[in-house]
């Protein structure tokens, strides 16, 4: 079995890769992986193993045709993560986002199309569907996405359907909730705000901090991935959410209470423009289907998330001065 990851390098990608090598999906213990990814500012070599005898690592954009068509044949399955991720970069602008999102999950499209790929899943988000005030988002939910970040994801997730619906290519999409976990990158809330107490700064809040997200840990969401490529079906969508709402305040608060600080701690700071208030997700869908069930509890995660950023500094410390990808 040889699967082909995208953005392998970056937070989530990685784990799955890690995950993958070191045996952590049953039946998968042999995969020979391949890993295309730029080395954006968002990706760290350092987040995969330097010599790993099954891992592959190609240094690639994934709008660049020529070169997924060399490296493509012989795969039998693709996962694709590779994106521009963070909201905020799309408020400032949104062109990178539309040309590694949309212009390269069509380029990988039609590379796995011409390469005869047997298995793709498609990486997107619950930020495709906007921002919902009660209930839950199924999976024939409108997308309705407020940001440049969510249009594009929108983008590259109805391409992926029309790939299937076209041309029969036997992808699958999944749409998941807020991530954390270690090796995601000190721009995202949680890592913002825990390598700013790590080192005695004040976080930085939007607004009221009323928006919700529901959260999901990294190792929950690979899981779900690699379960929609093992037995999802083609051309259907998959909710992965974490079934754990919380407000941006009560983020703050879990945060500072495990800091042993109080609330003087944190600084207001104005909303993001069109900030989506609540994101809700009803993934009975994949539970029900496909046996998926979150195993990591919120509390338990977040405190080993903490001790992570704790014991690893020389990780993050270089990406707080912009640190490019390496
Ligand atoms: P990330 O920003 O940490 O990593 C993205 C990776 O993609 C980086 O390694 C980067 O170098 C690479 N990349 C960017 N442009 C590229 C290009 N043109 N060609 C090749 N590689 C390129 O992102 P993440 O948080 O790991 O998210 C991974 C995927 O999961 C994304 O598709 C994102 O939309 C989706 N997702 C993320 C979350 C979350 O909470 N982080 C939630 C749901 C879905």
């Amino acid at each position: 079995m040889r699967i082909l990851v995208t953005g392998a390098a970056g937070f989530i990608g990685s784990h799955y890769v890690r995950t993958l090598l070191d045996g952590g999906y049953p039946g998968y213990e042999d995969a020979d992986v391949t890993v295309v990814d730029e080395l954006t500012y968002a990706g760290n070599r350092a987040n995969l193993p330097a010599s790993h005898p099954r891992l592959t690592f190609v240094r690639g954009d994934i709008c660049d045709l020529p070169l997924l068509l060399d490296v493509l044949p012989g795969h039998d399955a693709v996962v694709h993560f590779a994106a521009e991720s963070h909201v905020d970069r799309s408020l400032l602008s949104a062109a990178e986002f539309v040309r590694t999102n949309v212009a390269g999950t069509q380029t990988l499209l039609d590379a796995c199309l011409r390469t005869g790929v047997d298995r793709v899943v498609h990486v997107s988000t619950d930020e495709v569907y906007g921002s919902i005030d009660r209930g839950s988002w199924t999976e024939e939910c409108p997308l309705l996405p407020n940001s440049p970040y969510a249009a594009s994801k929108a983008a590259s997730d109805l391409l992926a359907r029309a790939y299937w619906r076209t041309h029969d290519l036997a992808v699958s999409v999944t749409r998941c909730s807020n991530n954390y976990g270690p090796h995601q990158h000190p721009e995202k809330l949680i890592p913002r705000f825990v390598t700013t107490l790590l080192r005695g700064g004040r976080v930085p809040l939007y607004g009221d901090g009323r928006n919700v997200r529901e959260w999901l840990h990294v190792d929950d969401h690979c899981r779900a991935v690699h379960l929609v490529l093992t037995k999802g079906a083609a051309g259907e969508t998959y909710n992965v959410g974490g079934g754990c709402d919380r407000t941006n305040r009560q983020i703050t608060s879990a945060l500072l209470d495990l800091f042993g600080v109080d609330w003087s701690q944190v600084e207001h700071v104005p909303d993001r423009k069109g900030h989506d208030l609540r994101y809700s997700l009803d993934d009975s869908k994949i539970r029900d289907q496909l046996g998926y069930a979150p195993r990591i509890p919120f509390e338990e995660g977040l405190a080993r998330t903490v001790a992570w950023y704790r014991e690893h500094p020389e990780w993050w410390e270089p990406l707080l001065a912009g640190g490019e990808g390496r």
